[in-house]
Formats: structure tokens, C-alpha cells, sequence
């Protein structure tokens, strides 16, 4: 198969080599961190180590501390707004990106110098030549632009490579479709379950993409999907399909030119290495997984300068493979697509991240309602859903029930940016005195409805 390089040097380094290349990387972050970072400071004073201490990958592992959401989150109340980890002076903060959703926990804040978004910017544009896109393809980005980092990571690849980009967040999925057709788009992004909205939406259009569109190649993500989903999409389509996996804090990965299938298997995500030192971890010993095994990401950028930090635990549940188990050669180690999915119960919807505790704070802060059960589905039609049915108390009368849903459903689209349908119960929620699991994710079963 032929392979596409971004950076031919890198991706065919051979392992020790890029393995080699990017100690040099981390040796210097660490020490840049440990110099400006009043975060890193107080971390490596209760850990008793210096920079001196880190030797080797050993030390690496075994002596540097994690850092967590919530240590961001402490740091940032010490020092608002950008926290003891800003790394540069303020005026050479270029963006700065929040976490996505007014979750429960906060948002953390990352500030960005230009130098940190062009070499992030390596990243997205090795992960859309192995896409295959280039300059010519005229690609559509359906996200809005706003305070994540998604928006402008995309777009900011996109330009890079030249691709002539039609920037549709804005529109509703039917104009998206027009543009797509009118202008015979080659390619597009779109999170899992929106590709299987915008599949949908073109039936309901008598759009039938293979026939009446131009689109090659696509790169989905985010979300995880049964194997069959992709070679429907293929198939819809008569396009390529990508997949790819990314996270505000650094931590990305992208199938490569053999795709997210192999046949009737699950394929691999090549973790992009060279932006950020991956680890795939066992949450309970610490350990590094081994070959097929699942753990949590553990991620360390390298070359990030305004909000740097070391070892950041994503709570992301990932299965882990060495490198060489994609053929394709390449020195960075692999994730099976697909199966992404969390350790704590935060929950992604419509790309957003969802903490259940913002829901149950919207709910149970209405002294009329006792219970809610929130469901995640695709609707017939091919939409992702986000449902609360909420239990009253009895004897509320149905005037005050309908202002409630109402309120529910403002205070929830104030507090995520998502819209969700409220509705009563249709019967009573059965009383459960240990760990309520109030959520029901059936997102997997309704892809590929079409
Ligand atoms: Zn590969």
C-alpha cells in the first residue's frame, strides 16, 4: 500500500531511534516546566525529586507525579485565570482553550502560545495526510467556532494543507448538505454520530451521497461504533473512512492508510507521539499495559510552552498495542479504534463533555421532582439524542409540571451549550438505594439505521 508521510524522518524512524528523539524532548520540557511552572514546583517538592532525578524512562514512570483535572483546576484558583502553570508572560498567550461543558468538575483552562498551535498543528496535518487529504480537496468543518480547541485545531490544519475549506458549523445539517452537493466537496469531518446524522438527513433529502456527491474520504472520531458501521459508511458513501481520537490535553491518535477495519476487525489508532509522550497505564498499579491490554491515557506534551504539565491522567479507557502491530511501519505505538470509552462516568454528547452531576444538580435543585433517568440514542431519523425523563412528586398538578420541563431543559442548555428533550416519566423510577446509574447510553445500537 502506499504510504502517505507528513513528516517522512519521523514516520520512519525506526523505534529505538524516535524513541531515542523523543527522550531528547522530554528531558528538555521537563526542565523548561520545572523552571517556570510554579504547578510542577510544588508537584516535584512533594515528590522530593529535581529534573537531575529523571535519568531514564524508569525514572520517568516510577519518580514524576500525575497531574489530575482537579490539580489543574486547584492551580487555576490559586491563580486565576491561567493558573501557576503559565509558563510564559501573558501577553504571549495566543488562544486559550476550555475544556468542553460546564461540567460538574470546571473547566480547565489551556493557554496557548503560537509556537504551542503551529506544532500542535504537526499533529492534525499528519493525521489528514494519512487521510489522504490534500491540497485541491475542498473539505467541510461542521464545528462552530468557540473556546475548545476543536474548531481551531481543525481549521487550522485544514489551512495549512491548503485545502479549500467550507466552514459550515454555523448551518443547520440540511444547508450543510446543499453546500456539500452544490460544491461537490471531496471530503468532510464529522464525529460518529453526526455522520450518521448527515447520512440520515441526505435519505430524507432523496440525497443519495454515492451517487449525487463527491466525497472520497472522511474522517470520523470521538465516539466509539460497532465494526460494521464503518463499511456502511464506506459503503453510503464510496468513500474512504478515517477515524481518529484527540483530546484537548494532548493526547491523539489517528488510524493510518489501512484505516479503522481490517476484514471483520477492529484496526488501530497510531498515538501521535511526537506531540506528546502517550502512556497507557493500569489505573489501579500504575503499570504500563501490555500488548492487547486496557488502560488509562496518560499524556505529556512535548513543545507545549504557555500551559505545559507532566503525566496528566485522562480518565480515557483505551486498549494498547505496540507499534508494530499496523504494518505500515511507522514507530508509534497503537489503540484498537473504536472502543474508546471512560473510567468515570463523564459522558460525551454531541461532542461535548457531559458530567451526570450538572444534570443531577439542574434536577434535584427543583424540590418537585424526586428521580430522573437520562437516556443517549439515535432517533430514527438518524439524530443524537439526549433525554431526561423527570419523576414529580405526587400531587404536582400539570401546570407546574410543564414550567418545570421547561426550566430543566433551559437550565441544562445554559449549563452544557446541548439541547435536551425533558419529558415525565411514564411510570414511576423503581427506588434504588445503592449508586444510582441514572444514565443509559444506546448510541452504538442505533448507528447505521440507514
Ligand atoms: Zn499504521
Amino acid at each position: 500500500m502506499e504510504r502517505r508521510y507528513y513528516n517522512r524522518q519521523l514516520e520512519t524512524m525506526s523505534r529505538e531511534d524516535f524513541r531515542a528523539y523523543q527522550w531528547r524532548l522530554l528531558k528538555e520540557q521537563i526542565e523548561y516546566i520545572y523552571a517556570r511552572s510554579g504547578l510542577c514546583q510544588r508537584q516535584f517538592k512533594a515528590a522530593k525529586i529535581t529534573p537531575d532525578d529523571i535519568k531514564d524512562w524508569a525514572d520517568f514512570r516510577n519518580k514524576v507525579p500525575y497531574t489530575t483535572k482537579l490539580d489543574l483546576l486547584a492551580d487555576q484558583e490559586m491563580k486565576p485565570p491561567y493558573g501557576t502553570r503559565l509558563a510564559v508572560p501573558e501577553e504571549e498567550v495566543f488562544q486559550m482553550w476550555l475544556t468542553s461543558g460546564t461540567s460538574g468538575k470546571g473547566q480547565e483552562v489551556h493557554a496557548v502560545t503560537r509556537e504551542d498551535f503551529e506544532l500542535f498543528l504537526n499533529g492534525t496535518c499528519t493525521m489528514y495526510t494519512w487521510v489522504g487529504w490534500k491540497k485541491g480537496d475542498r473539505v467541510m468543518l461542521p464545528l462552530p467556532l468557540g473556546v475548545t480547541a476543536a474548531a481551531p485545531v481543525h481549521l487550522g490544519g485544514m489551512q495549512r494543507l491548503g485545502l479549500t475549506v467550507f466552514n459550515l458549523g454555523m448551518y443547520d445539517t440540511r444547508t450543510k448538505l446543499e453546500y456539500m452537493k452544490r460544491f461537490r466537496l471531496t471530503g468532510f469531518f464529522a464525529t460518529v454520530a453526526y455522520l450518521e446524522t448527515l447520512t440520515s438527513e441526505a435519505e430524507q433529502m432523496d440525497i443519495v451521497p454515492l451517487r449525487d456527491m463527491a466525497v472520497r474520504r472522511i474522517m470520523t472520531g470521538i465516539q466509539p461504533y460497532p465494526v460494521p458501521f464503518i463499511d456502511r459508511m464506506r459503503q453510503k458513501w464510496g468513500a474512504e473512512v478515517y477515524d481518529y481520537y484527540g483530546t484537548t490535553q494532548y493526547a491523539t491518535a489517528c488510524t493510518c492508510e489501512n484505516g479503522p477495519v481490517l476484514g471483520d476487525q477492529r484496526g488501530y489508532y497510531h498515538m501521535l507521539e511526537f506531540v506528546a509522550v502517550h502512556e497507557v497505564i493500569n489505573p489501579d498499579t500504575g503499570q504500563p499495559a501490555k500488548p492487547g491490554e486496557i488502560g488509562e491515557m496518560v499524556v505529556t506534551p512535548l513543545n507545549k510552552k504557555a500551559s505545559p504539565y507532566l503525566r496528566f491522567r485522562l480518565a480515557d479507557k483505551v486498549r494498547y498495542f505496540p507499534y508494530d502491530a499496523c504494518d505500515c511501519g511507522r514507530p508509534f505505538d497503537c489503540l484498537e479504534t473504536g472502543t474508546i470509552a471512560r473510567y468515570d462516568d463523564m459522558m460525551k454528547v454531541k461532542g461535548i463533555n457531559i458530567w451526570p452531576e450538572v444534570i443531577d444538580e439542574v434536577v434535584f435543585t427543583k424540590e418537585e421532582c424526586i428521580e430522573y433517568r437520562g437516556r443517549l440514542y439515535i432517533s430514527d431519523d438518524g439524530r443524537e439524542k439526549a433525554e431526561v425523563a423527570l419523576e414529580f412528586k405526587p400531587g404536582v398538578v400539570p401546570d407546574v409540571k410543564q414550567r418545570l420541563m421547561k426550566l430543566v431543559a433551559d437550565e441544562i442548555r445554559d449549563r452544557t451549550g446541548i439541547g435536551f428533550d425533558v419529558r415525565e416519566t411514564a411510570e414511576p423510577i423503581p427506588h434504588v438505594v445503592f449508586k444510582v446509574r441514572r444514565w443509559a447510553d444506546e448510541r452504538q445500537k442505533g448507528l447505521g439505521r440507514t
